[in-house]
């Protein structure tokens, strides 16, 4: 049986027509080396962004379900042109958007979970001989409505299919050579990793490294998908592969540094310390689909007996948060609400962090040597996220990454621009 590839492109990758036709190539070799291919594409560029722009440019607080109908529209572009492109080079290409083959979210708007892939058709086309080309980020719940998958989804598209399929691969073409052990637009030196554990590789994303969406490694854990992050620029490098912790070795207690720059913090102040409170106010934020990621309840004061709760969400979810919270303000009996989306978590991350002490104190003691404050610390078992100000995240980033020893002597090419809207 013919071995099915899953390539996932994304923006930069096809940010213009001559970057398409260099994608087509690659996509072509995959095929002539005798391979079935399935390919998922983004937007070109930036143009999410753009969209973004336009929909804050004509309503502040325009409805998700309009955003999922206007997002979902760039990858449309992007496939057709690349079918074209495939097409014009003498191969068999047809594109799909994700209503056609039925790739089925959750009923959610702008952050939907993928529940089910249809294979039938994507398995009678590639039987067919033919190069499929699917809208990544896109999905549609059973009653027939557009989704999206969040930002960057497209990966998780990407490797969704790939397990649906149950693909050899899943290769990940992007603006870099692979992951690197930070952001190599942040620290030029930065090292790419050859591998990575797919935990690892889930919290780095968590904690920011927006190479890879979370959901997508969390996906390739879960089905044992082989995952690759390449350079749609550099095929010649391999990339990084990301993998099972028990085939790797660890020689380092970190393996990156990460930075969220898109999170804000809520204080709720002076909450009656009874219990039911907590699980109140985070129940109603889980019901309007708001994910929390950091969390402190302060002890309570002897005198008034309240105490605060301090958690941090996604910048996107401010609006929505900051509405849950006042309508639920009198059955809590709570104080003033804080909000204060200046702030940014720095993250390190290791397995080899696992029962070696002294990690979280050169962590601390690097940031207090460069002046930041550190306003909330979370930790998991191969990870430890301090949230400081914005404007003190790469400073943090930098001294981080110097003090675990990860650079190396080559700067990290880096194709893609940052966007300007
Ligand atoms: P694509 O459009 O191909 O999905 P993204 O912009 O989503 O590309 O992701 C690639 C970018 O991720 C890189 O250009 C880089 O700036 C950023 N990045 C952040 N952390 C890392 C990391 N640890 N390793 C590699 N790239 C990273
Ligand atoms: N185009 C979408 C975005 O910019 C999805 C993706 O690129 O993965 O977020
Ligand atoms: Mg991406």
């Amino acid at each position: 049986m013919r071995k099915i590839i899953v390539q996932k492109f994304g923006g930069t990758s096809v940010a213009d027509t001559e970057k398409i036709k260099n994608v087509a190539k690659i996509v072509i070799n995959e095929k002539n080396n005798g391979n079935d291919v399935v390919v998922v594409v983004s937007a070109m560029g930036h143009t999410t962004d753009y969209l973004v722009k336009m929909a804050k440019d004509l309503n502040n607080n325009p409805s998700n379900r309009e955003m999922d109908m206007l997002l979902s529209t760039g990858e449309g572009v992007s496939i057709a042109l690349l079918a074209m492109a495939i097409q014009a080079q003498g191969y068999d290409a047809v594109s799909f958007n994700a209503m056609q083959i039925g790739i089925v979210t959750e009923n959610v708007h702008s952050k939907a979970r993928i529940i089910d892939i249809k294979t039938d058709k994507l398995r009678k086309n590639l039987n067919e001989g033919k190069i499929i080309v699917v809208a990544g980020f896109q999905g549609v719940t059973e009653d027939g409505e557009i989704t999206t998958l969040g930002r960057g989804g497209s990966d998780t598209s990407a490797v969704a299919l790939a397990a649906a399929l149950n693909a050899e691969r899943c290769d990940i073409y992007t603006d870099v050579e692979g992951v690197y052990t930070t952001d190599p637009r942040v620290v030029p030196t930065a090292s790419r990793l050859d591998e990575i554990s797919y935990e690892e590789m889930l919290e780095l994303a968590h904690a920011g490294a927006n190479v890879l969406h979370p959901r997508s490694v969390e996906t390739a854990k879960q089905f044992n998908v082989p995952l690759r992050v390449r350079s749609s620029f550099k095929t010649d490098n391999l990339g990084t592969l990301i993998l099972g912790v028990d085939k790797m070795e660890i020689y380092k207690p970190v393996a990156g540094v990460a930075a969220d720059l898109s999170q804000a913090r809520f204080v709720v102040c002076d909450v009656p310390d009874v219990p039911g409170q907590a699980a109140k106010l985070f129940s109603n934020l889980a019901k309007q689909n708001i994910s929390v990621d950091m969390i402190i309840q302060s002890y309570a004061r002897k005198v008034s007996n309240t105490n605060d709760i301090a958690f941090t969400i996604d910048s996107s979810d401010i609006d929505k948060t900051l509405e849950t919270l006042n309508a639920l303000k009198p059955e809590l009996k709570c104080g003033e609400i804080q909000v204060n989306s200046e702030i940014a978590k720095v993250s390190i991350v290791g397995a080899g962090m696992i029962d070696r002490p002294g990690i979280a104190s050169t962590m601390f003691e690097t940031l207090a040597e460069q002046g930041i404050n550190i306003k909330m610390i979370s930790t998991s078992e191969i990870k430890i996220s301090c949230l400081v100000d914005k404007t003190d995240a790469q400073k943090a980033v930098k001294a981080l990454h110097d003090v675990f020893d990860l650079s190396c002597d080559e700067v990290a090419e880096v194709k893609g621009d940052l966007p300007d809207v």
